[in-house]
């Protein structure tokens, strides 16, 4: 029996869709990458966001094509979807509604739990390139941001055990795996992070270790400590500070406040020389005036962030902002978006040009037109930018390589091998 199957979302659904893929081979399956062949297709959804929810929809009803047409017998919904859809306040829900049009009841034949801790002896298939992979710590989150649907529908946060996670990284490095991306929706919530850390950085094998979604408040000097000792933990911190303006971050139920996030920025920077920060901002949060937006660009201005990436506010129902008085218009949150990108562009060109001249050890990812393209310690993949690299000797993806910066623009860098 065929199967085809889809990861929507972020990189902690594609670890899920992993295991999945993983259980479903144990299990006798066989994963095929053309939906015409698949005998079941499963999609696995994201639900974070109205946007993500249409996505899934518009995936949904076009597999559903292929159990009309094709060989499929079976069409399962997985992930977020089906668990937003469960809670009692979205009863008929829109989505619902939407694909009872395309004769619901028929269309899709059940739901697959796929949220979930594992374990290290849950088999995965790995669907990132093989010299990179990510590597959930948790699940779940208790921040309970108000603007946030993730703790209704992944549940309180829940940890996997230190020994656990560094024998799921052995058997990843012992298979090539050079760089090991740690995520969770809060992983600096991960009690033991800075011990997981230091014991990551002794494994032969990982030569990249990075940590991604790290909320403010529960980044400890222990953490900070370890990511500036050990050589194998990327410079790079993925810190997302969602806004600047008091107000907004109170209504936000943030838990901090700018004061807070100087401090923390003004600490990270001595303990860590070289950090590249990356952060994401949302506009148009309610309560959002001009003021408030102002001390938002302020703030952009003065941190100098490496990487950021700016969301309009999408109006949530079942969230507490979604209820919040001083919604922003469509319009003014697209036009604040492209404000905050506009100033982020300048501090990123700036930034980028004083990297000429010096030379980074760069992740070779492919070859494209006659150049390589590769990322450095500064870029996660798919989120952040890339390097052009040009090289009189053949290289290979997956390979380290030292190159020497020539050009930059505002997210990309141009250089040749050294
Ligand atoms: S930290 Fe906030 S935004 Fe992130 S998953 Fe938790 S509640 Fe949502």
């Amino acid at each position: 029996m065929k199967v085809y199957l889809i990861s929507l979302g972020c990189p902690k659904n594609l670890t899920d869709t992993e295991v999945l893929m993983g259980k479903l081979v144990a299990a006798g399956y066989e994963i095929t990458t053309k939906p015409a062949q698949a005998d079941m297709i499963i999609v696995n959804t994201c639900a974070f966001l109205k946007t993500a929810r249409d996505e899934a929809i518009q995936t949904i009803k076009k597999m559903a094509q292929w159990k009309k047409k094709g060989k499929c017998k079976q069409l399962f919904i997985a992930g977020c979807l089906p668990k937003w859809k469960k809670q009692d306040r979205f009863s008929l829900s829109p989505w619902e509604r939407e694909l009872e049009g395309e004769g619901f009841e028929t269309l899709v034949d059940g739901i697959v739990d796929s949220i979930g801790l594992f374990n290290y002896c849950t088999p995965r298939i790995k669907a990132t390139p093989p010299w990179y992979a990510y590597v959930k710590i948790a699940e779940g989150c208790n921040n309970y941001c108000s603007y946030c649907l993730i703790p209704s529908i992944r549940g309180k946060l829940k940890f996997r055990k230190v020994n656990d996670i560094l024998a799921e990284v052995k058997g990843l490095a012992k298979r090539g795996v050079k760089e090991i991306l740690y995520i969770a929706q809060d992983t600096t919530a991960y009690p033991k992070l800075a011990q997981l850390l230091s014991k990551t950085a002794k494994i032969d094998g990982v030569h990249w270790i990075r940590l991604l979604y790290t909320h403010p408040l529960h980044l400890t000097n222990q953490v900070l400590k370890v990511i500036a000792k050990e050589p194998k933990i990327v410079k790079y911190l993925d810190l997302p500070i969602q806004h600047a303006s008091d107000k907004i971050l109170r209504l936000m139920n943030r838990r901090y406040t700018r004061h807070f996030l100087e401090t923390l920025i003004t600490k990270i920077r001595r303990q860590i020389p070289k950090i590249a920060l990356r952060t994401t901002v949302i506009a148009g949060f309610p309560g959002e005036g001009e003021t408030e937006f102002r001390e938002l660009l302020d703030f952009i201005r003065w941190a100098k962030f490496d990487r950021l990436g700016c969301f309009a506010y999408q109006r949530e129902t079942g969230t507490p902002a979604g209820k919040m008085r001083g919604q922003v218009s469509a319009k003014v949150k697209i036009k604040r978006v492209q404000q905050v990108m506009g100033v982020q562009a300048r501090v990123a060109r700036e930034l980028n040009n004083k990297l000429i001249g010096q030379t980074l050890e760069i992740l070779i990812e492919k070859a494209a037109g006659g150049v390589y393209i590769g990322r450095s310690y500064m870029d996660a993949p798919e989120i952040d930018g890339q390097v052009l690299v040009n090289s009189k000797k053949s290289l290979s993806p997956g390979e380290f390589v030292k190159v020497r910066i020539k050009k930059a623009r505002a997210y990309d860098l141009f250089g040749s091998t050294a």
